[in-house]
């Protein structure tokens, strides 16, 4: 029988934004594990509207939220979730998010840490001088099912920055509010990244729940440890007129999370050429 290293432990979450809501799911239906929430106060880490800045990666802020779990509970297990958005990194164009999770294990002594990059994202920001501006953007934006902020002053350093809201009513009126106390011509809008305002952020979590969860239940063939899985994927598939290698995945690799073994695959769906479209050669 496969082995189940966590069937009816509990994994500290440190959040704020009731993330455990997307990562409970799977990690019940595939560990037997429980997602319990840590209330620390996350926001010191770094927040997306700017009054915090975060310090270093994204990965660095999970890992001192791990730590700071680590330090006040006497978990074994510890979670933490991070997003950044901004520009799409492959093409520049579009707006993306990119969602990490890290993972403790205090006990076996390992971590893993998975990451995805998805262009489902909402993410946007705007200056707007009008009611029919911010409504537009709100629209954009899919609010109210999501929610917006409004700012006043430099991204930097913002003077007044309302967060979380999520009716018209008071979108309007804190839009007038801004512009009268500010004495402006203009507010700043965005869009609410906190995964409890933001059911599309949410969505991509548990998305990435899934990845990990399925990791954990995953021994490595070698020494068995939980975390087994893709660590790498390697470029340059065959032209399939000339066989000049392309950008396309050739395989991957799958590795272990402490031992250092790793093993080789094709890639998933099997193919084994590109089509000549990708060749710098064929199509430069
Ligand atoms: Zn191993
Ligand atoms: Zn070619």
């Amino acid at each position: 029988m496969k082995p189940q290293p966590y069937r009816g432990r509990q994994v500290v979450l440190p959040t704020l934004h009731a993330k455990s809501q997307a990562i409970a799911p799977a990690f019940a239906e595939r560990l037997g594990a429980q997602v319990v929430e840590h209330p620390c106060d996350t926001d010191r880490f770094g927040t997306f509207s700017g009054e915090v800045a975060r310090e270093g990666t994204a990965l660095d802020a999970a890992r001192r939220k791990v730590a700071q779990a680590f330090a006040d509970t006497d978990a074994e297990l510890a979670l933490a979730s991070e997003g950044s958005f901004g520009p799409h990194p492959e093409t520049g164009f579009i707006p993306a998010g990119q969602e990490l999770l890290h993972f403790a294990d205090r006990a076996r002594d390992f971590a893993l840490t998975v990451s995805l990059t998805t262009a489902e994202t909402n993410y946007r920001m705007a200056e707007v001088d009008s009611l029919d501006a911010l409504t537009e953007f709100a629209q954009r934006a899919r609010f109210p099912s999501h929610a917006l902020i409004l700012a006043t002053g430099p991204r930097d350093a913002r003077r007044r920055v309302l967060k979380g809201i999520r009716d018209e009513t008071a979108l309007a009126q804190a839009f007038a509010n801004l512009l009268r106390e500010s004495g402006e011509t203009a507010v700043w809008v965005e869009t609410d990244m906190r995964a409890s305002h933001n059911p599309t952020r949410m969505a991509a979590i548990a998305q990435l729940a899934q990845t990990l969860a399925t990791r954990l239940d995953t021994p490595c063939p070698a020494c068995g440890l939980p975390g087994w899985g893709q660590v790498d994927a390697l470029t340059g598939l065959p032209c399939a007129w000339c066989g000049t290698p392309t950008r396309l995945v050739h395989s991957v690799v799958h590795g272990c999370v402490k031992c250092g073994h790793s093993e080789r695959r094709e890639r998933p769906d099997g193919r084994a050429t590109a089509d000549p479209g990708h060749c710098p050669e064929c199509n430069p």
